[in-house]
């Protein structure tokens, strides 16, 4: 059997093949630090489930408008305002999705023509490239640079972008390298994109793990940038529901109305209950999102100068989210050896930069959403079997 030629491409997550085998091994018996799969290991917060469980019980169960319920819609916009400078931001402009993927995947299609250059973050998520082959793009991959806190390169950006660039995306703080990106770079970007006339998608789910009471800029704050920009935002990291699936998109409305349709032509709607369970999310107390990020950023300390610690191991002090992304080129393996070993001999998994795409080799990705002991203990590991085999 042929599939169609626009699938040929596509791959499985890095992170989900790497579970699959780590589940392997303790099947076998073998133990294994897991800190390879980017979510949360904190329970959805109490008030949050209740909330969903409320609302299956009194029937929020059936199909609601495809765009998202109008009063989540409101909340979402109304913090949105908010964030980003004060600029009324119409509900009409919120698009809700199962998940924030829905949100990166629908407006890539409606914007992007077969042929049209897309410029994104190298390392970076890997749903950015497949949506844009999807769409029939061609993928322009910049990279991060490691001293730059993992923000774009911005001489390479220069380079790319044109008259051809239909759309640029930006990740911060990203994944997998936990970069923040300054806002003199972003509003280098927005000049470029005034300019060229291009489209920018801001996937700012991880804007409020950030560390150091620090806020993170937002492209779409920069005066003019809010009608060729598509955030894209949802509740997976911030409020640990990543099965719940739920996240959203604010985008002009021209735009929002093309999704609309085509969330109604494929999902039809995000689960009622579950769009009930986001108004607590929002509107409830924000206490325990602090508290947890507080503990992210222990355990990020811990981390950073676990690896630091390692002969021939560099890894940058990240700014956000829950990843370190620490350079091995040093040992002269490639980052899925590096991985493998890893694996196989210290029990930790953990996943290699290429993975994230070509610029992500010489580097591994860790998850640091797990407690300070196995953090500490596979720290410890790592460092037994980096001095014993290479
Ligand atoms: N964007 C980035 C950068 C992510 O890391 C992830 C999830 O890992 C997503 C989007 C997707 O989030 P969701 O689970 O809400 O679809």
């Amino acid at each position: 059997m042929n599939y169609a030629a626009r699938t040929s491409h596509l791959k499985a997550e890095g992170a989900y093949q790497v579970l699959a085998r780590a589940q392997e091994m303790e099947a076998r018996g073998r133990e294994v630090i897991h800190l390879e799969i980017g979510q949360p290991d904190f329970e959805t917060f109490d008030n949050i489930r209740l909330a969903g469980i409320r609302a299956i019980s009194e029937g929020r169960t059936r199909y609601t408008p495809p765009i998202g319920i109008k009063p989540l819609r409101e909340e979402i916009a109304r913090q949105a305002s908010q964030r980003y400078g004060g600029a009324p931001i119409h509900p009409d402009q919120v698009v809700v999705s199962p998940g924030a993927k829905p949100n990166l995947f629908f407006p890539a299609l409606a914007v992007i023509e077969p042929g049209d250059e897309v410029i994104y973050p190298n390392p970076g998520f890997p749903t950015y490239e497949a949506m844009i082959r999807v769409a029939g793009g061609v993928p322009v991959p910049v990279p991060l640079k490691e001293e730059n806190n993992f923000s774009f390169d911005l001489e390479a950006f220069h380079r790319l972008a044109g008259e051809h660039t239909k759309l640029v995306i930006v990740n911060s703080p990203g994944n997998p390298t936990g970069g923040v990106m300054p806002m003199a770079d972003l509003k280098e970007i927005a000049a470029a994109a005034q300019k060229f006339n291009f489209w920018v998608m801001s996937d700012e789910i991880y804007t409020r793990v950030a560390y150091d009471h620090a806020s993170v800029p937002s492209i779409a704050s920069l005066p003019g940038m809010m009608e060729r920009t598509i955030i894209i935002d949802g509740f997976s990291k911030t409020y640990a529901m990543t099965g719940w699936r739920l996240g959203f998109g604010i985008m002009p409305k021209g735009l929002a109305k093309v999704v609309q349709l085509l969330l109604t032509h494929s999902i039809g709607c995000t689960a009622d209950f579950v769009q009930v369970a986001g108004i607590e999310a929002l509107t409830g107390p924000q206490g325990q999102v602090d508290a947890v990020v507080a503990e992210y950023q222990r355990r990020r300390d811990v981390i950073v100068a676990g690896l630091n610690s390692i002969d021939g191991m560099t890894c940058q002090c990240p700014q956000g989210a829950f990843y370190v992304f620490p350079n091995i080129k040093s040992f002269g393996k490639s980052s899925s050896e590096m991985a493998d070993l890893l694996l196989e001999k210290a029990g930790v998994a953990v996943l290699p930069g290429s993975a994230f795409g070509i610029y992500g080799e010489g580097y591994l990705r860790l998850t640091y959403s797990n407690s300070i002991e196995n953090i500490n203990r596979a720290v410890q590991q790592i460092r037994g079997v980096v001095k014993g085999q290479l």
